[in-house]
């Protein structure tokens, strides 16, 4: 069965779609949501093996023009010369402005293939086909597309919303279990921030999660997508609501820049989680107790939220003052009331006092 969900407004909107098998009729769907004169599929190295050949081989059996752009995995390739080496390739193979970009793999080449088809001619068609929980749930959905700098992950990109979203949850079966596990404390915010009945299924469910069982992936795929869009959809631009979405992120960015990124971004959130909850406690916002509750549930999930306390507190707090989403210099925090339920003091983030964000950083256990 294929569940639609419909994103976006404002001449933007766009369906994702999940179901398992979906991979096996891209040519149909294309047709549907996509149809174009030609088209380039870009895929990391190793997802290029196992999926996108098997793509483009059927796209072409289906009488389809398109080739495979490929690159190598892994977050050191989302940058701008990788941008322009697939830019010049696609160039050079004569595409054109009806030619659509076909992005298959986790949130790297969402990410990196969405800003090429942001710019390439001043913007063409994309699809974004993701094939890891992170990029299902979270990067293929809300239309940011960009490149890491030397400056900072993300600084350079634009908004570019997909003709459709294609999830299947039966690809995530060869996805390493430490990817599936950090890209899932994603799915946890969603619940935390917006559902607590989500987020109990998440934690009766975590272990059907973390083995890729394709009804528990696509129950959870499909509900993460649906709080995420309704959420990308009130802010399209990230002007305010959209903010939410940051619970975890503020002081997350800090430890992953504090560990010189040797901390995957996933455990870097579910410890920003944790301590952003347990700053809300302090400041009598949060209920008693969401912080321990995070603990131990994405401890749970895997992921070794411990490993933190080995980073230097001087260098947690000097990251948080360069944060990307800090305004006027200071840090801003999304705190949680409860499990499921964010604060609104007619703004969905606020400053905090530098003085407990320094207590709860020097007491990371
Ligand atoms: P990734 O794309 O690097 O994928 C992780 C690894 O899994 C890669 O080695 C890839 O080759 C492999 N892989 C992907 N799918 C597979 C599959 N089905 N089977 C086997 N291996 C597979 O990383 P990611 O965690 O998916 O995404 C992280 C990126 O997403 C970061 O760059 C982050 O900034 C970005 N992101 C973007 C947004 C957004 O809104 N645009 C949101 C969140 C994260």
């Amino acid at each position: 069965m294929t569940i639609n969900i419909n994103i976006g407004a404002s001449g933007q909107s766009y369906c994702a779609l999940v179901g398992v098998g979906l991979l096996g009729q891209i040519p149909d769907l294309l047709d549907e949501y996509a149809p174009a004169y030609r088209y380039a599929v870009i895929s990391d190295a190793q997802v290029s093996e196992l999926y996108a050949e098997g793509v483009v081989s059927s796209c072409r059996s289906s009488g389809k023009n398109v080739e495979l752009h490929s690159f190598r995995a892994g977050e050191a390739s989302k940058t701008r010369e990788n941008w322009s080496k697939l830019t010049d390739s696609l160039l050079g193979t004569g595409h054109g402005r009806d030619s659509c970009i076909i992005a298959l793999g986790g949130g790297v080449t969402g990410d990196l293939a969405g800003f090429i088809a942001a710019t390439f001619l001043r913007g063409i068609p994309l699809v974004q086909v993701p094939t890891t929980y992170l990029a299902m749930i979270d990067a293929a959905i809300g239309g940011k597309t960009g490149v890491d700098t030397h400056f900072g992950k993300n600084l350079v990109g634009a908004f570019h919303a997909p003709k459709c979203v294609i999830a299947d949850p039966g690809v995530l079966s060869t996805l390493s279990i430490q990817e599936r596990s950090t890209g899932l404390v994603e799915a946890f915010k969603h619940g935390a921030i917006l559902d607590a009945e989500y987020y109990d299924q998440l934690c009766t469910g975590t272990d059907l999660l973390l083995s890729a069982d394709p009804e528990t992936a696509e129950a959870a795929v499909t509900a993460s997508i649906r709080l995420k869009g309704q959420v990308v959809t009130k802010d399209e631009l990230e002007n305010g609501y959209r903010q939410i979405l940051n619970f975890g992120h503020t002081i997350g960015h800090a430890l992953e820049a504090a560990s010189e990124y040797k901390l995957n971004h996933g455990s870097a959130v579910a410890a920003g989680m944790v301590l952003e909850a347990q700053l809300g406690e302090l400041l009598g916002v949060t209920e008693i107790g969401t912080s321990q509750a995070l603990y131990s549930d994405l401890k749970n999930l895997g992921i070794r939220i411990e490993a933190v306390s080995q980073l230097d507190p001087k260098a947690i707090m000097s990251f948080l003052g360069l944060d990307k989403k800090t305004r006027m210099g200071r840090s801003r925090y999304v705190l949680l009331r409860s499990i499921g339920e964010v604060e609104d003091s007619g703004g969905w983030s606020r400053e905090v006092d530098e003085s407990l964000v320094r207590e709860v950083i020097n007491d990371i256990r």
